[in-house]
Order: C-alpha cells, then structure tokens, then sequence
C-alpha cells in the first residue's frame, strides 16, 4: 500500500522507508526521531537540475527548512549550492564543505558583521532587500576594501487576489524592493563603488501550488533586468528565481517540477533569445527536504471523550511546530499497517505541553485500537521541522537519522539534559 509519499512507504504490513523498518529504529534509538531519507532528498533536486541542463543553472538549497550537516553535505555532493539567511548558517555551510561561490546571503536583516564574515568568505552574491542595508553594504565593503557581488531583491507585486497562495511578494509585504526603487539605484550605482550590482532575486511566497504567479513573478524580473541592462555599466550576469515551489502535504496536487523548470526556460531558457548570457539560480528549501522526512512518536496514553478521542503521543509542538504556529496540516501513518484496517475514530493527536496548541492534528479518522506503545508517524517533516525546534518545557531536541540502501546513520543524536543547560550559571 502507497502513502502519497514516494519514499515512505507500507511493505511487509510495516512503515518502510528504503527498506527500513521504522518501528525498528524507533525501538532502538527512542522516540521522538527524524527520520530522513536519502533517495528523497536527492530525487527533486536531480529533476531540477535535469530540468534546467540547458541552461547555467545553480540550486540552492533554502538552509532554513533544514539545516543537518549531514543532509548539507550530502546535498553539496549533488552540486547544490546553498542559500543563507544567518552567519549561523554560514557557519554550517562553510563546516559542511560548501564552496564559497556556490554561496548566497538572502535575508532582510543582514547586520554589519555578519556582511563583512560573508564578504571574507567570498560567498557569490548578497541578496539585498533594501536601500538602507545596500549602503550599509557598501560601507562595510569599502572598510574591507572589497568589491561585495550584490543582487536586489525585486518585489513583483504579483495580484494577491488571483493567486491567494502568495505572502512574500507583494507591495505591503517587508520584503525586497520596488521596480522604481531599483532602477533608482541602478542610475546612481556610481555612489556605492564597494558594491557590484550583478543579479536580481525574487521569491514571492511558499508552499505556492500554482505556476501561474511565478510565471508572472519570471515575467516581471524579465522585464526589469532588460531595463536594467540599458542603464547599467555591464549587464546582469545571474537571476535568483526563488524557492517556494508547493508539495503534497494532504491531497494537494503540487506543480509537477519538469513544468516548473519548463516555466523557468519559457522566460529564460534558449528560446527565450536574450541577447546577454545569465546564469539562472533558485532557492528551493521544502521542495527538496519536505517530503524527505517524517517525525516518528510514540503513543503514550489513549483519551476518551466520547464523540472524539484524544492521543497523547511523545513528540511536542517544540519537536515539529509548525501545525501549532501556522496550523499547518501534515498527514498521520500509522507505523504498524494492521491500524489502517478495523474500526476508525476521530481523533486528535495531541504532545505533552502545557499549551492547547500543542496539537499536530484535529478530527483525524484513526483506528481505535491503537494504544500505548503504537508508534505514528507525522509525515513531510523534513523542512522546517528539527530547523525550527525548540527545547521548550526543557525537552532534548529529538535524534535525526539518515537511511539509505537499507542502512541508517544516526546524523544527530538525541540532545542529553547537560546540552540543555550549558552556558548557565547557577
Ligand atoms: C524561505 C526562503 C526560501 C525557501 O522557501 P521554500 O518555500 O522552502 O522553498 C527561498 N528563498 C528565500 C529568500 C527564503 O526566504
């Protein structure tokens, strides 16, 4: 039986992922565990740069929706570059072995010292959100008496109405820069001598099921770099498309990502006929590590309540928080495939905190006879998952583990109370 998760599958009445039982590793390192899975990191990634082979192309991996050294290195192996948004993240890439020029700094609060730590490490470009932090920038560049490699990030203001998935790209949102404002700073680029205006970068939202705003997004930042060319002293040399592009949590039907990359190539593949050579460059993060792990917890009691029972299962809202922060949906498997069959129960899955939204799911049909010591398993919990965990109620950050072929490796291992309290004074 197939769960709409590719990797994770039943075989042998068992939760399965390629060929590990996980009723057995979580028997045997504890739960809560991540479990991640290779072949599903690796699968998109290779599709989109088999997708984008046409073209110069760079992937880079959004670091935020998962940050394991483990999984950055394995990604980095694939070719992908990484996209930051800290010098924590810096910091991770750099220990991972990423190549500095396969490196952008995104982010709408970049500080001083974290430009200069990334100008020092020569990432390939910064992707500026406004006027004030490009002077900033330039000052720190100057100091340091380096050129920094700069793309604006351009707000597409892509209609809302229309497109109801998009929150990142639009005129009252914080991020990025209007078409005016960056023409503006293309005419008097000239005052800003220790920055090289060389891309612009847009990302218009996430989790987006639909191409057609991107398609609009890809028009308008083509548009903008043609006018862009005429004013500036050389022409843009790379487009940062963005990440954002949706997956299947329930029974959304995610943008196939051959026509994602079609839609990329539409604008700026071969076709296309620019007259100046552009490397192409985007940002996926929950693409390539959302569906490629899953959250495994025990049930710990069984509460009835009538017209609906409550499971009181080991994991909490500070091991995977995104249903209590955004309410987000994520589907919920039984690891042992007999509670698939049998008399179903409406259901919420609920942790141990002591907070009424520490609730990974409402009103789920789930078999009623599961109980105590009956694992779950909370699917596509691979990006912003462990990346956004906490250790709230003073609770050790979960263990994460990578399988392939049949084999695991334990990635990260299950916090201990000593690295909870370190750096504390008494
Ligand atoms: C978060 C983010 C991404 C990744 O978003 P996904 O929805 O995970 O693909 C890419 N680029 C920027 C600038 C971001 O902030």
């Amino acid at each position: 039986m197939s769960t709409p998760f590719d990797h994770f599958n039943f075989k042998k009445s068992e939760l399965q992922v390629e060929g590990v039982k996980l009723s057995e590793v979580a028997r045997k390192l504890g739960t809560p565990l991540y479990v991640y899975s290779k072949e599903a990191f690796l699968n998109p990634l290779r599709t989109l740069q088999a997708g984008l082979k046409e073209v110069d192309h760079l992937i880079c991996f959004a670091v935020k929706s998962n940050s394991n050294l483990a999984v950055l290195k394995m990604l980095g192996e694939a070719g992908a570059g990484m996209d930051l948004v800290s010098e924590g993240e810096l910091y991770r890439v750099s220990k991972a072995g990423i190549s500095p020029r396969k490196i952008v700094f995104s982010g709408v609060g970049k500080t001083a010292p974290e430009m200069a730590k990334a100008l020092e490490h020569g990432v390939y470009s910064f992707n500026v959100e406004s006027v004030a932090e490009l002077e900033t920038l330039n000052a720190v560049a100057l100091q340091l008496k380096r050129i920094a490699p700069v793309a604006l990030r351009f707000n597409p203001d892509v209609d809302a109405k229309t497109h109801p998935y998009i929150s990142t790209g639009l005129k009252k949102n914080k991020f990025g820069l209007n078409r005016k404002e960056i023409l503006n700073v293309a005419t008097n680029i000239r005052k800003l001598p220790g920055v090289s205006f060389n891309g612009i970068s847009i990302h218009i939202g996430s989790q987006i099921l639909t191409l057609s705003p991107l398609n609009d997004a890809f028009e308008r930042a083509k548009q903008l770099m043609l006018e862009l060319n005429s004013l500036l002293p050389s022409p843009l040399t790379f487009l940062d498309l963005g990440g954002g592009v949706g997956i299947t949590y329930k029974a959304e039907k995610a943008p196939s990502l051959e026509k994602y990359c079609q839609t990329i190539l539409k604008h700026f593949g071969p076709k296309a006929k620019l007259k100046d050579p552009i490397k192409l460059l985007i940002e996926p993060g929950r693409t390539i590590s959302g569906n490629a792990g899953v959250l495994v917890t025990k049930v710990l009691y069984r509460k009835q309540r009538g017209s609906k029972d409550f499971l009181v299962v080991d994991a909490a809202m500070n091991d995977l928080m995104r249903p209590a922060l955004y309410g987000s949906y994520h589907d919920i498997q039984p690891v042992d495939q007999k509670h698939t069959k049998g008399t179903q129960k409406k259901t919420d899955i609920v942790g141990p905190v002591c907070e009424s939204s520490d609730c990974f799911a409402s009103d789920r049909k789930l078999s009623a006879r599961l109980a105590s010591g009956d694992f779950l398993a909370i699917m596509s919990a691979g990006a912003y998952g462990f990346s956004m965990s906490s250790n709230y109620n003073t609770r050790p950050r979960p263990a994460e583990i990578l399988v392939s072929d049949g084999k695991y490796r334990v990635i990260r291992e299950r916090e201990k109370y000593e690295d909870l309290i370190q750096g504390e004074k008494i």
